[in-house]
């Protein structure tokens, strides 16, 4: 156990003194939590390969998960990639900074510990004035996989972060509380066709209308390919796992609530603790909250970008109570509704 120090910094004031001195805490080879607009990341200096590894140590994260590196400007990630093809400029200057992380070719700087051994280097610019602020003043390439233990839910607040990285951590920045709420996209641009490898809520609807066709990698496709190789789809290793065994109910609004009412009763007769994930379109179909069942709404299937910044928060707020099975409603599997998806179906052990 170290002695972790928790630095409150306001977004929208940034205290100067304190960014400097979490930097200078990144240039010396520590590790630094902070706040992104998708999830808050923990931090080294990517080209330092010893500050790296501590990462890997904080986090118990498998070596050949590869890190993301984060930079504040454009022009920081010509050292660390071979080469830019024509397309990542345009998707560059339309999306950084923001949610959207672009696969390249890494160069020879780049330590094989931050890419989890593989030739290329996964690189955003993130849209948060202490995120860039920090990256800024470090004066070093960020390397920064999202600030949880491995396994667990992403940390969409501070006291998420304080609840996993105490002890292990350097710093941690209390810079309030994620925008987005789910990871970025990841986009490799290395092929002929760019390919989507995580959904976020940059879409790949959205990036076909600048880049043209624009594949995805589906999650039982990849599987299959990431069998034995390092896990360049985000897939092989556990993600997300909640306490709760957590069912994903699929179907027509209707079906989905008698459905989710119809377990609810079974496994209320096998004394079981039951929670239910719902939306504001439905939370009036199921009973009031009890002492045997917990229900939590994610928002309106309106605001699905609501959704998506409630999503990790009530997962976690699952976890602090004695719920054993979760029964959660699916959502429209379009645009940020891929993103919201991806990540209850990694959290899930059953889809129904
Ligand atoms: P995290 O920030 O914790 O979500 O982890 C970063 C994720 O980015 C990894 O799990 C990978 O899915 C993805 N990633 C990072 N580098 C690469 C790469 N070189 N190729 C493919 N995916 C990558
Ligand atoms: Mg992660």
């Amino acid at each position: 156990m170290k002695d972790t120090i928790i630095i409150k910094i306001d977004a929208e004031n940034i205290d100067g003194k304190l960014i400097e001195k979490c930097a200078e805490i990144l240039r010396e080879g520590g590790i630094v939590a902070f706040p992104t607009e998708t999830v808050y990341g923990l931090g080294a200096d990517a080209l330092n390969s010893g500050a790296v590894k501590r990462i890997f140590e904080a986090k118990g994260r498998p070596p050949d998960n590869p890190l993301i590196i984060h930079v504040s400007k454009t022009a920081d990630i010509l050292p660390l990639v071979k080469e830019i093809p024509e397309n990542a400029y345009k998707v560059m200057e339309k999306f950084w900074p923001g949610p959207l992380t672009l696969i390249f070719k890494k160069s020879n700087i780049v330590p094989r510990e931050t890419s989890g051994g593989l030739s290329t280097v996964a690189i955003r610019m993130p849209d948060h004035p202490i995120a860039i602020k920090l990256i800024e003043k470090s004066g070093a390439p960020i390397a920064a996989p999202s600030a949880n233990i491995s396994g667990k839910l992403s940390p969409t607040k501070a006291e998420h972060v304080i609840e996993d990285l105490m002890g292990k951590a350097d710093v941690i920045i209390a810079g309030g509380d994620c925008d987005v709420g789910v990871e970025s996209t990841v986009l490799d641009m290395t092929g002929e066709v760019p390919v989507i490898l995580r959904p976020g809520v940059v879409s790949r609807e959205t990036l076909e209308k600048v880049l043209g066709r624009v594949l995805v990698n589906s999650l039982a496709e990849s599987l299959d390919k990431t069998k034995g190789k390092p896990d360049t789809m985000n897939t092989k290793h556990i993600h997300y796992s909640p306490k709760a065994k957590m069912m994903i109910i699929q179907g027509g609004l209707d079906s989905m609530v008698a459905k989710i009412n119809e377990l609810k009763n079974r496994y209320g007769k096998e004394n079981k603790k039951v929670g239910i994930i719902c939306t504001d379109e439905t939370r009036g179909s199921y009973e009031k909250d009890t002492e045997e069942i917990i229900i939590k709404s994610l928002g309106s299937r309106k605001h699905p970008e609501t959704i998506a910044a409630n999503l990790f928060k009530i997962l976690r707020e699952f976890d602090k109570t004695d719920v054993e099975i979760i029964l959660c409603e699916s959502i429209n599997d379009t645009e940020i509704g891929q993103a919201i998806m991806d990540r209850l179906k990694k959290a899930a052990s059953t889809i129904v």
